[in-house]
């Protein structure tokens, strides 16, 4: 039976003489593995569906996708090794977070989030540190960045992160093991999060505060999902 989704392709493998595996990040279902026949020869239709990042409406008959018809090849990220990188590591982390059910809320915050990557010209690590606030959030660990997770209260002058539990608290109900979060890192963070994709490129972020708050970001994604992704 022939089923068509809306997918994103997260992961790109070779798989016998001339065929490819393929991880799509599907609107409908989630996480969907699929064969691509063939398309390793220069000829091949659906060649094109092979490629990192590509968006499009695939058919598939049992794994065997049939046709794709692309809706954005999102290239212009493939094209600068920055932001392959940066993409690279979105990518990895969806294929560590998505399982085989639906998550519209992500799948749109991929979508926004590659566009802005692909077309925005942005510095390195605006996208990646927002997609990983954008992760949490979708995943149940959301980040709270106005009030102590634990108490409700004002964070007052210090911040902490407990990566046990994924929480940012108040120095009152910080323990041992929490690592304090910088007021320039804080605030790189809220400014993140409080600006929709389509206006990054307004935000001018400090460098060292998104480098400190993007190794933190990544230190959350790890303890979450026991699993690391490379810095970039
Ligand atoms: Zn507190």
């Amino acid at each position: 039976m022939e089923k068509k989704v809306k997918a994103i392709v997260i992961k790109s493998s070779d798989y016998k003489e001339k065929d490819k595996h393929i991880v799509l990040f599907s609107l409908e279902e989630g996480k969907i593995f699929a064969t691509l026949r063939g398309v390793k020869s220069p000829n091949a239709k659906l060649k094109f569906a092979k490629e990192l990042f590509l968006f499009g409406e695939f058919v598939l008959a049992g794994e065997t996708v049939t046709s794709c018809e692309v809706i954005d090849t999102f290239y212009d990220i493939v094209k600068d090794v920055d932001r392959y990188y940066e993409g690279a590591n979105i990518l990895t982390a969806l294929n560590i977070v998505v399982g085989e059910e639906p998550n519209a809320q992500l799948f749109l915050e991929t979508l926004k989030c590659l566009k802005s990557l692909a077309y925005e010209n942005l510095p390195r690590g605006y996208v990646l540190s927002k997609f990983l606030i954008s992760i949490f959030g979708s995943l149940g660990y959301r980040l709270s960045l106005q009030r102590c997770a634990s108490c409700a209260g004002d964070f007052a002058i210090k911040r902490f992160f407990n990566f046990n539990t994924g929480e940012i608290v108040c120095l009152n109900c910080s323990s041992y093991d929490c690592v304090e979060i910088s007021k320039l890192a804080y605030a790189t963070m809220r400014h993140l999060a409080e600006t929709p994709y389509e206006k990054l490129s307004t935000l001018k972020l400090n460098a060292r505060g998104l480098d400190e708050a993007l190794g933190l970001l990544l230190k959350n994604f790890e303890f979450r999902f026991s699993k690391s992704l490379s810095v970039i």
